[in-house]
């Protein structure tokens, strides 16, 4: 089975299988977000999903979702947070498939 390394904000690293993992994908674009919950915290996180890692996550079978834009809820803060998610170069090698 398809394991997917990415990082708890609570208990650092974590592995999760294809199962644990849900993406929302944004129309008209190929960028969103994934979901998750921890399997060692019990938390839900959710991360943004440049491009590379939506193929990843498509690529290893991951159930996906299409959601409407709902920027109209989102705050100028999130959108911030969001944009720094997406430009750490760091954040990339949080995920990986294997
Ligand atoms: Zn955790």
């Amino acid at each position: 089975m398809t394991t997917i390394r990415t990082t708890c904000n609570r208990c650092g690293d974590v592995e999760l299988t294809t199962h644990d993992i849900g993406l929302e994908l944004t129309p008209e674009r190929s960028t969103g977000s994934y979901r998750f919950e921890c399997p060692f915290c019990s938390s839900t996180q959710r991360r943004p999903a440049n491009h590379r890692v939506v193929s990843i996550l498509l690529a290893t079978g991951v159930t996906y979702e299409v959601v409407p834009h709902q920027s109209e809820f989102i705050t100028e803060e999130e959108i911030r947070e969001f944009a720094r998610a997406l430009d750490d170069d760091g954040w990339f090698s949080e995920i990986a498939a294997s």
